[in-house]
């Protein structure tokens, strides 16, 4: 079994295993795994494929696919986003949801991970043919998910809307109201306070606890944040507010620099009117590639995965690195940049705020008792500090990344649950 992981990770195949298997590999290791454990965590639960055919508004009938992986559920139910992208594999899919049992682990809530979606391009889907779409989808895979079986979300491309008709579609087969069937829902139906900008949130707390223990000033630092969609936009509002300067921002269209700071709230409203952040009065528009590039302290990669790879690895200037993004950096770009001493606060941790505050969702709607935002603030803020001093501590202990100490961490806990179950 260890050989043909190996061989999987060596392999040239499209997607798989480039995210952090390999530093899974240095891990099993430095932990002295046993056979039996490091084949638990080699493979998903489960992992399936649907088909299935949706009218388009031209009358037409047209084939989808989609996909969900259940990877690990030691810990609970299996929890983790719904993407639509045209690239969407199965084999990607398989990481994302490895790094979501990951990342529960690490902030310490009960749940497994999951991850799932369908390949499409939003872009050209009518709303109408959007929804239709994700009920079609929601209707192959009712049965498998559920409350206590698997609790999807919002991830790239999708959001409360989708999630609102996920529910209903969920609804509508079960026949009962079940709110907690997913998470990432609008207040009305169930959602929680914070939980529209908790990723980005969550991801500001994480920061500000690592500058404190570098002994860093806010007031003398550059943040450049690649991509501008909720996670962005938040990160670079939040982070705005609380007196950083944001040097520049992008989204899919490109981006913009400008070396004393932006008026954030002028180019979000800039975004709303014109869709894109480029063309914004008094700054220079820049590329995607310029902007990893940037001159900045502080770089957020808010995008999509594998943005900062060996190719570009060498143009990147920030000391550190906030992975808002599911595996923004390759492992080869990582190695590279860790020698060169720069932080990369690991997406595991840096990101966790979002399945954080979804987890406070999936409580209040099984309590059926919602909480006032400052109570969801103050324990967000508990989890992340929670699991950053763990992570701090260790990198510490082993003078190692925080990308190691945070997977090792999370490792040691969901082998525990699968020791206590006697799966081990
Ligand atoms: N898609 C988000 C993530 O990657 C949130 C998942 C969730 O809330 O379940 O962490």
């Amino acid at each position: 079994m260890k050989e043909n992981k190996i061989e999987r990770i060596h392999s040239d195949s499209a997607m798989t295993c480039t995210l952090c298997m390999q530093e899974m590999e240095i891990l099993y290791d430095h932990l002295a795994m046993s056979t039996e454990e490091i084949d638990l965590l080699d493979m998903p639960k489960r992992s399936f494929t649907v088909h299935f055919p949706v009218r388009m508004d031209s009358g037409r009938m047209k084939m989808f696919v989609g996909h969900r992986v259940q990877y690990n559920d030691a810990r609970g139910p299996t929890k983790g986003g719904i993407r639509y992208h045209p690239d969407l594999t199965i084999e990607y899919l398989q990481d994302l949801a490895f790094l979501m049992s990951i990342k529960c682990a690490l902030v310490d809530i009960p749940f497994g991970g999951a991850k799932g979606g369908i390949v499409t391009n939003t872009k050209e889907l009518s709303r109408g043919e959007l929804e239709r779409v994700t009920r079609a989808y929601i209707r192959e895979i009712a049965d498998y998910i559920g409350p206590l079986k698997d609790i999807p979300a919002p991830d790239v491309y999708t959001d409360e809307q989708i999630m609102v008709w996920i529910l209903d579609e969920f609804e509508r087969i079960k026949r009962e109201h079940t709110p907690s069937i997913v998470t990432g829902k609008p207040i009305e139906l169930g959602g929680s306070q914070v939980r529209k900008y908790s990723t980005s949130l969550g991801g500001v707390y994480i920061l500000e606890a690592a500058m404190k223990k570098l002994e860093l000033d806010k007031s003398s630092l550059c943040v450049a944040i690649q991509g501008f969609g909720k996670v962005g936009l938040n990160a670079a509002r939040i982070l705005y507010e609380n007196g950083f300067t944001i040097c520049a921002v992008s989204d899919s269209s490109g981006g913009i620099f400008k070396e004393e700071g932006l008026d954030i709230m002028e180019v979000i409203d800039h975004k709303y009117k014109t869709g894109s952040v480029i063309d914004f009065p008094e700054t220079r528009n820049i590329t995607n590639e310029e902007l990893l590039a940037t001159d900045c302290e502080i770089l957020i990669p808010a995008a999509l995965s594998k943005q900062i790879k060996r190719e570009n690895v060498n143009d990147i200037k920030a000391k550190i690195i906030l992975e808002l993004a599911n595996a923004p950096v390759t492992m080869d770009a990582s190695r590279i940049l860790l020698d060169r001493s720069v932080i990369i606060v690991p997406d595991i941790l840096a990101n966790a705020g979002g399945v954080v505050v979804s987890y406070f969702e999936w409580i209040q709607n099984l309590s059926q008792d919602y909480w006032e935002e400052d109570k969801v603030l103050e324990r967000l803020q508990q989890k992340m500090i929670t699991a950053f001093d763990k992570v701090y501590e260790i990198c510490m202990e082993q003078d190692c990344s925080m990308r190691r100490a945070a997977l090792q961490f999370s490792v040691r806990r969901i082998l525990y649950a699968e020791r206590l179950r006697g799966n081990l």
